[in-house]
């Protein structure tokens, strides 16, 4: 839940606009994008609220709410918004932060470290290898669990984005 103590982090607004979110300056808090968000008509995720907070620099409040992870970037709000807030790109960029500063999810961080380690974020256990076989499939998917160069570009990526730095 977003709390409602109102504590402001001035370094915030820098740090957001480094990361991609500068444009939320933008936001004139008309409410389109909570109007037309399907996350906010399941959960108490108000986007527009999320884009107040972060003008306002509240940024312990945003990190360690459950709500920043509950857009699913679905792009109806940036299609509506008067603005033109890229509201999808503040979201990642609030994550990427929250995730560079220890607060990611555990079911995140272990999907994450699947991606990292075998290069799927669902494992090919026995169970899916005897499904795949029964439907006439090869165990093994033809992505990079079948090719040890894609795999080892894949590792280089992750290396070089820093991606290996999430999953240690
Ligand atoms: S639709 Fe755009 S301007 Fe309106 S509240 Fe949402 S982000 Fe702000
Ligand atoms: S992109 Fe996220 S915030 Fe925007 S409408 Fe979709 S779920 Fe809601």
């Amino acid at each position: 839940m977003i709390t409602t103590e109102f504590k402001v982090n001035p370094e915030f607004e820098a740090q957001l606009a480094a990361a991609g979110g500068a444009d939320v300056k933008l936001c004139f808090q008309c409410g389109t994008c909570t109007a037309g968000c399907p996350s906010g008509r399941r959960t108490s995720y108000r986007v527009r609220k999320l884009m107040r907070m972060a003008q306002l620099d509240m940024k312990e409040a945003i990190l360690d709410s459950d709500e920043l992870w509950e857009c699913s970037t679905c792009y109806t709000c940036v299609e509506r918004c008067p603005r033109q807030v890229p509201i999808v790109d503040i979201v990642v960029a609030l994550r990427n932060i929250a995730v560079a500063e220890g607060h990611i999810r555990a079911n995140h961080k272990k999907t994450a470290t699947s991606f990292y380690k075998t290069g799927h974020t669902v494992p090919i256990n026995d169970k899916i290898k005897a499904e795949r076989k029964a439907m006439g499939l090869p165990e093994v998917p033809p992505t990079v669990l079948a090719n040890k160069d894609a795999m080892d570009q894949l590792d280089k990526i992750l290396d070089a984005t820093g991606f290996n730095k999430i999953v240690e």
